[in-house]
């Protein structure tokens, strides 16, 4: 089959780029390595700012499991402060149904095809006419089946490893092992946690290294427990998070289910983010990751939604594809950098943490004094996390 864009993977990015490319009129496919019907815990702790969905005029559905207002932060010399930014609500996403939501509005249009259950494995390129077709070998989960999906643009939101966008030439530099978040994640019953508390817990001390632990309250019953750790530590995360789950949650440390292992790109976004052959990345793929704090789902649907647009614009030849390599680096990419070199000073060492806990006293005072000066700046920089 011919399609003017080709989309793959349906996390947050692939199913914005989807949304906005279908809604531009270019007939688009969403390939997706997920199986229909088949239910799967998204390796991820849902949390995300709502001047995000905000920022991006999504409005919020019932994929919206829970709404905390507090954040408590525990240094890793144990001090802990809760703060309570008014104008800042921290959401927990069932991520899942929130990415289907967004399938299903792109579905509404009939030049959308959905595609579920199938990986693409490898792709090719041919000349016809004046145009370069890209083709994609994309392989049935479910029979081992290998079809052809060919298209003008593929946009590869297919998380870390990028493999498609690679093997087409896209320039990736190799990740250092420092510069990837190796994580570890399971749900919790916790019926006496306070739900409206997302919990932080940094350093050694609790088990994570350069790092820190974090508690998402997702219902009043159960909470996203997990670690994430920078790689090249030899840290065994799942042990570490174990101990910690059996010291914070006591008599419901058992009741533990859903367990994910996962990496997050720390490492600088990527310089260039399309070819003028037509290859994009979006999201993780573009390692559009908030590399101080492992957010990654903001920068996916910014990132995803910006390439559908200028992919679909593209075609009907109002713009070179290399505009949204303009627009990242007019927006993200400085930010994104700049929490890199960030990331680089404060994750150094515990005592570097806690320095940077120590900086951070002026800016709670000031908070004291000027509570929405403050508050709106920070507002602001919530934009993507
Ligand atoms: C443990 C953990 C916790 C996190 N918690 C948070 C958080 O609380 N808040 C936050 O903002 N960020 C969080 N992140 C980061 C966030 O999850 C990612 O940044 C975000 O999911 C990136 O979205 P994406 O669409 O780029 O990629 P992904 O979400 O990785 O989606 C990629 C999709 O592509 C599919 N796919 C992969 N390869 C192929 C292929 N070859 N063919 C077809 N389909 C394919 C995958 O199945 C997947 O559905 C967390 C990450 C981890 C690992």
């Amino acid at each position: 089959m011919r399609y003017d864009i080709s989309i793959i993977g349906g996390g947050p990015a692939g199913a914005m780029a989807a949304l906005a490319a279908s809604r531009r009129g270019a007939k688009t496919i969403l390939i997706d390595d997920k199986q229909p019907g088949v239910p799967y815990v998204s390796a991820c702790a849902e949390g995300v700012g709502d001047a995000v969905l905000k920022s991006l005029g999504l409005s919020e559905g019932p994929w919206v499991m829970n709404r905390c207002h507090n954040i408590k932060i525990t240094a890793p010399n144990g001090t802990t402060r809760v703060l309570a930014p008014k104008g800042l609500t921290a959401l927990v996403l069932d991520r899942a149904a929130f990415e289907a939501s967004l399938i299903a509005q792109a579905s509404e249009y009939p030049n959308f095809n959905y595609s579920p259950g199938y990986r693409a494995t490898s792709i090719s390129g041919h000349k016809s006419g004046i145009n370069y077709w890209k083709t994609l070998d994309v392989q049935s989960i479910q029979t081992g089946e290998i079809e052809k999906v060919d298209s003008l643009i593929v946009i590869d939101c297919s998380g870390i490893r990028a493999t498609i966008a690679k093997q087409a030439g896209l320039y990736m530099p190799p990740l250092k092992r420092s510069d990837i978040g190796v994580c570890s994640q399971y749900r919790v019953l916790s019926p006496e946690l306070d739900e409206d508390t997302f919990e932080l817990w940094f350093g050694s001390k609790y088990g994570a290294p350069r790092g820190y632990i974090w508690v998402f309250p997702k219902t009043s019953c159960y909470s996203n427990v997990g670690i994430g750790v920078p790689g090249g530590q030899g840290v065994d995360t799942k042990k570490n998070l174990e101990e910690f789950i059996n010291w914070r949650f006591g008599r419901y440390a058992e009741f533990r289910s859903h367990y994910i292992r996962a990496s997050i790109p720390l490492a600088p976004p990527l310089r260039q983010v399309s070819t003028p052959d037509g290859i994009m990345v979006a999201g993780d793929a573009a390692r559009f990751c908030i590399s101080t704090t492992g957010a990654g789902i903001g920068m996916a649907l910014w990132s995803g939604r910006e390439a559908g647009a200028v992919a679909a614009n593209h075609l009907k030849g109002h713009l070179p594809l290399s505009h949204y390599d303009d627009i990242c680096h007019k927006t993200i990419i400085p930010k994104l950098e700049r929490a890199y070199r960030l990331k680089n000073r404060v994750t150094k060492s515990d005592e570097s943490m806690q320095r940077y806990f120590y900086a951070l006293q002026p800016l709670l005072w000031l908070h004291n004094v000027a509570p929405r000066w403050v508050e709106k700046r920070a507002a602001r920089n919530m934009r993507f996390a």
